[in-house]
């Protein structure tokens, strides 16, 4: 049992630190994390992952990724869970950020990450059964691993997550969050692959052997942890060396600069 256990914590773990993150992307970019993810399970993970998904998904997580964004109004307690805000500063602090509008400690989405990971570490043992119900653990914590990923599901409090920046995306009007739920993904898709998400999924994996090789070491001492790495999730200050997919005119001066002109395919990565 516990060796089970430890299989899926490990499962989980690595979905943590592999698959992209604020009510974040839109239903390809988690469609995307979530596939990717279900591709790198664990045998035992693979085969919880397909007992606890719902019949309508057909075995496909990716298919349900974005439920838990269908469910805000239903779940209003859960609107608060799918991002986090710092003080405006780059430097991200679990204990200092992972709050609600009311204050709450721990109602964040690395919080809400924590809480869904510990729910499904109890797989197999009987009380869980009762106590929880494991297939929503299952869609909000794959749902959320992608929300944090998403940079600006970690973004400054005064702007709401790029909420209140408006920017320029080739001849539309947006606001920067939305660019990152997106544009960005869907600029990528049709002007590297065709439109052909698969081939996009294809090529973002091929780099966990080829030029994010390094990375994986770090993912890795992540899923060796018992319990989630939250910490981990400060994503204002990477930079990527992805090929620039857009450049934006941001109007206020600031860091979100820097982001705003590499491509999704790192996050989406570390999402799944
Ligand atoms: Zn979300």
């Amino acid at each position: 049992m516990e060796g089970r256990r430890m299989q899926i914590l490990a499962l989980f773990s690595f979905m943590l630190i592999t698959l992209p993150a604020i009510h974040g992307w839109g239903t390809d970019g988690h469609s995307i994390v979530c596939r990717i993810a279900q591709s790198r399970l664990s045998e035992a993970a693979a085969d919880a992952v397909k007992q606890l998904l719902p019949k309508f998904a057909e075995d496909d997580l990716g298919s349900v990724c974005s439920w838990a964004d269908q469910v805000k109004f239903r779940y209003r307690w859960s609107s608060a869970l799918h991002f986090l805000n710092t003080p405006d500063t780059c430097t991200y602090q679990y204990q200092r950020d992972c709050k609600d509008e009311e204050g709450e400690k721990g109602r964040c989405v690395a919080g809400a990450i924590n809480n869904y990971t510990s729910q499904l570490l109890s797989y197999n043992s009987s009380a869980s059964k009762a106590e929880y119900n494991l297939t929503e653990a299952l869609l909000f914590l794959s749902h959320f691993m992608g929300d944090i990923h998403q940079p600006l599901h970690v973004g400054f409090a005064s702007d709401k997550g790029g909420n209140t920046i408006d920017v320029h995306w080739y001849t539309r009007k947006e606001v920067l969050h939305h660019v990152w739920d997106s544009n960005i993904i869907e600029t990528a898709e049709e002007r590297f692959y065709d439109s052909n998400v698969d081939a996009m999924i294809d090529a973002i994996q091929q780099n966990i052997t080829t030029e994010w090789v390094d990375q994986v070491k770090r993912w890795e001492t992540c899923s060796l942890n018992k319990t989630a790495c939250p910490d981990m999730y400060d994503m204002h200050l990477k930079v990527s060396k992805r090929p620039v997919i857009g450049h934006i005119k941001v109007p206020q001066k600031g860091q979100y600069l820097k982001m705003t002109i590499f491509s999704p395919d790192y996050q989406l990565l570390t999402g799944g």
